[in-house]
């Protein structure tokens, strides 16, 4: 008998024939990804749709004796950002998409990993609570949103994802089943109440891991309660106003209103049928603030209000609800009714857009990014470059810069490909960090400072074992550790 057909005999008995597939068509269906764009094409060697811990367990067990990658999928239908890269198994974790638990009196939630956070925050809004909700709708899993850094609307009251987690239930690389976190209480009569349990935060060790340190399988909110007064706005500054623009954000942020934007015009240019940004205005702020009564609700509106005029914005009427009502968050009002979608221009100019890569930085920074951002694409003849800051808590934005371009030009390409790289240089050099993206892009200094800690980790049994079979789904780790030593 083969080492293939041994190996499917073995996982086809944990979860039986019809949940295994090495069916070319079935594992082409999960080698392309949206954010790799259609050049990049990993293709797993089997897809195993798992639907329990204990299942994922014997899986990793049959993958460790054959020393067979696995690579655990999030988003259900091609989304998200990851993939087998390594091929082998891919386990896609769709079928795990259970809520385990809505907890008004204590405000908590426990999914497990493959459930869309999208699905998870409209059943907890639906119960007078909040967990702010992202762009990215429906796709990707509650798993993957705690462990990688996504960052919603509301991040700048509330930060990332991972700042609501609680608890994990994870399948370590070994087959074992841990829960850490308050997880670790699932079964006491106090429930999961609290992440910082006694002893060290473990929740931790798995953010950023991208499936590296083990599987997870079930994820423990902590929910907020859904304020019912709502107020969007949106203020404008010149193009030689970043400075003003920033410092705005900056005290607006630390005031905890609940989410501000931060884009250039040319995020309005790109849609003929929406707003219209006025000719001398170039940055905008998209701000969306909250009250649990009307008075705290205008109070902070008023605050907003005089930081961005202090600072010479202008306030531009319908922009900022605008900008939030075409998303379907949870935080809009019952009440609001959503306008038509815009209808698409007649003739769509062939054009893919590009994202040359999701940075965070501190925000009083912003004002260099940009500037060196501009510069790079005038030098290399680029053209329509869009920045979307996600200001955070923490006084720090998760900046996305995209650009159209027609793919189908090689030169664009180069040229695009070339003032990628040397503006990633620049940040680098400067110490900015990427939303998935560690090794091969940090620069050597940053890097060994984390491979210390690495180190250590790596004494934990099991965790960064060099025998490891998990496969982390967007960058090679453990290549960068042997490496070092
Ligand atoms: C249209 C769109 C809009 C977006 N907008 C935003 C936005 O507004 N803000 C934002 O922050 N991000 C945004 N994103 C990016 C988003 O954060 C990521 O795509 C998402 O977090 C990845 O989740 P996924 O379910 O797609 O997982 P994948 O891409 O499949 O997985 C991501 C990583 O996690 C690993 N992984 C997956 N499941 C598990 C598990 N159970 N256990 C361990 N490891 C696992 C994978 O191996 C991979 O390394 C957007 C994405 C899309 C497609």
């Amino acid at each position: 008998m083969s080492f293939q057909s041994k190996i499917l005999d073995e996982l086809k008995a944990i979860v039986g024939p019809d949940r295994v597939s090495v069916s070319p068509e079935v594992c082409l269906a999960y080698a392309f990804n949206p954010f790799w764009g259609r050049d990049i094409i990993v293709k797993p060697d089997i897809v195993i749709l798992p639907k329990t811990p204990e299942e994922i367990s014997q899986i990793l067990k049959v993958a460790n004796s054959y020393r067979v990658p696995v690579t655990p999928k999030g988003a259900v239908g091609g989304g998200g950002h990851g993939g087998p890269l390594k091929g082998g198994i891919l386990l896609d974790l769709s079928l795990m998409d259970n809520i385990l638990l809505i907890d008004t009196a204590n405000m908590k939630a426990i999914a497990e990993a493959g459930c869309s956070f999208f699905k998870l925050s409209q059943e907890v809004f639906k119960r007078g609570m909040l967990l702010p909700t992202a762009a990215y709708g429906s796709g990707p899993s509650v798993a993957a949103s705690a462990i990688d850094p996504a960052y919603a609307f509301g991040g700048t009251r509330y930060g990332g994802n991972i700042n609501l987690v609680e608890g994990l239930e994870v399948v370590l690389p070994s087959g074992e089943i841990v829960r850490v976190g308050s997880m670790a209480y699932l079964d006491s009569e106090f429930g999961p109440y609290h992440r910082y349990i006694t002893g060290p935060d473990l929740v931790g060790l798995f953010t950023r891991s991208n499936g590296a340190f083990g599987i997870i399988t079930k994820v423990a909110y902590r929910c907020l309660r859904k304020p019912k007064f709502w107020a969007f706005k949106a203020f404008a500054w010149p193009r030689d106003r970043l400075k003003e623009c920033i410092h705005a954000a900056a005290e607006a942020t630390s005031i905890e209103v609940f989410d501000i934007h931060f884009n250039n015009r040319a995020r309005w240019e790109l849609k003929p049928n929406g707003p219209k940004i006025p000719e001398d205005l170039y940055f905008v702020l998209t701000i969306a603030i909250n009250g649990f009564n009307e008075l705290e609700l205008r109070g902070r509106e008023k605050e907003v209000e005089e930081i961005c005029e202090s600072y010479g914005g202008r306030y531009l009427p319908e922009v900022g609800e605008d900008f939030h009502a075409i998303w379907p968050c949870d935080f809009l009002p019952e009440e609001k009714i959503l306008p038509p979608r815009y209808s698409l221009p007649a003739k769509i100019p062939r054009s893919y857009v590009f994202l040359f890569d999701e940075l965070i930085h501190p925000l009083s920074w912003m004002p260099q990014i940009y500037e060196k951002m501009s510069e790079l694409c005038a030098e290399y003849g680029l053209s329509g470059l869009v920045v979307d800051g996600f200001i955070l808590n923490n006084l720090c934005s998760s900046t996305q810069f995209t650009i159209s371009l027609n793919d189908s030009d090689p030169d664009v390409v180069k040229r695009y490909r070339q003032c990628q790289n040397e503006f990633r240089k620049w940040f680098l050099e400067r110490g900015g960090t990427f939303q998935y993206r560690l090794p091969p892009y940090v620069p050597d200094k940053v890097w060994t400072n984390q491979l210390g800690a690495f180190k250590i980790l790596k004494k934990i049994k099991g965790l960064l074992d060099p025998n490891n079979i998990l496969s982390p789904g967007t960058f090679e780790l453990f290549e960068e550790v042997e490496a070092d030593e």
